[in-house]
């Protein structure tokens, strides 16, 4: 009896989320963006970045949002470990959103260029052919490619009472055969390669496939240089970036309801 209480008194507590926006609090790293006024500050060095996310100083001119001559950040590098914007916090600051999957690798670069732009609109117009299908339920087969678990956390709380994708028509499942999104994590270690592979060609056509997490992304911080796992593209053909270390429920979920032509693809800065 008494949850039956708590419940009463607490009311709904499920977000209504893509309808309407959650609030964020002030500390909230939902991904780092490139400060439009950054441009003529003194120059970001070389080693700013332990996973050499940021390209210092080498924004071309004429690129759309940024700033002139600034410095260029990749997000599917970044693990927001927050030392740019602890160091250069008049170069970088924290985007108060979530909303940060991409359908496009160079798509996670800020700031946007607008060639992206131009390859964007191509490859929304591609996916929103394939999956017009799955628009009112989607299945989800999850892959750990040799994740840290974080990202497994994140995921996992899509199921409970706060996000509820149910209600969204997003149902998991732990067969590949009934999946429509191959949702992997992890870096693309060499021992899980062969099992996504496995995993990808036991799905149905048409078969979307979502990286989530900076390591998926890129390796993120398990890759040093050139060696070493640098993400799951290089194993299986991925459709949804979600950059993040991990990227938090809302995030993943946004990347869902992209690939499944629900939401409108945003690009740079919220
Ligand atoms: S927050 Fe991201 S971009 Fe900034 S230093 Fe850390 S990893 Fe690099």
């Amino acid at each position: 009896m008494p949850w039956v209480t708590r419940g009463l008194r607490n009311g709904v507590l499920t977000t209504r989320y893509p309808k309407r926006p959650d609030g964020y609090g002030a500390n909230w790293r939902g991904a780092v963006s490139v400060r439009p006024d950054g441009a003529g500050r003194p120059p970001v060095t070389d080693g700013l970045c332990p996973t050499g996310a940021i390209r210092p100083g080498a924004t071309p001119h004429g690129l759309a949002g940024g700033p002139v001559g600034g410095p260029v950040l990749d997000r599917g590098k970044c693990i927001l470990c927050g030392r740019c914007v602890a160091e250069r916090p008049d170069v970088f600051s924290f985007d108060s959103s979530a909303e940060v999957a991409a359908l496009t690798r160079p798509g996670l670069v800020v700031p946007p260029t607008e060639e992206s732009e131009a390859a964007l609109a191509t490859v929304r117009a591609e996916l929103s052919r394939r999956v017009a299908a799955l628009r009112k339920s989607v299945h989800v087969r999850h892959v750990d490619a040799g994740s840290d678990g974080s990202e497994e956390w994140e995921v996992a709380a899509l199921l409970g009472p706060v996000y509820d994708v149910h209600r969204l028509g997003v149902f998991f499942t732990a067969s590949p055969r009934h999946a429509d999104l191959l949702l992997v994590t992890g870096a693309g270690c060499t021992g899980m390669a062969g099992p996504l592979l496995t995993t990808y060609e036991a799905m149905p056509d048409p078969r979307v496939v979502m990286a989530v997490g900076t390591d998926a992304i890129s390796g993120g911080i398990v890759r040093s240089g050139d060696t070493g796992p640098g993400g799951v593209g290089e194993i299986v053909p991925v459709d949804v970036w979600v950059p993040g270390s991990p990227p938090s429920p809302f995030s993943v979920l946004h990347g869902i309801l992209l690939a499944v032509g629900l939401l409108p693809a945003k690009r740079g800065p919220a």
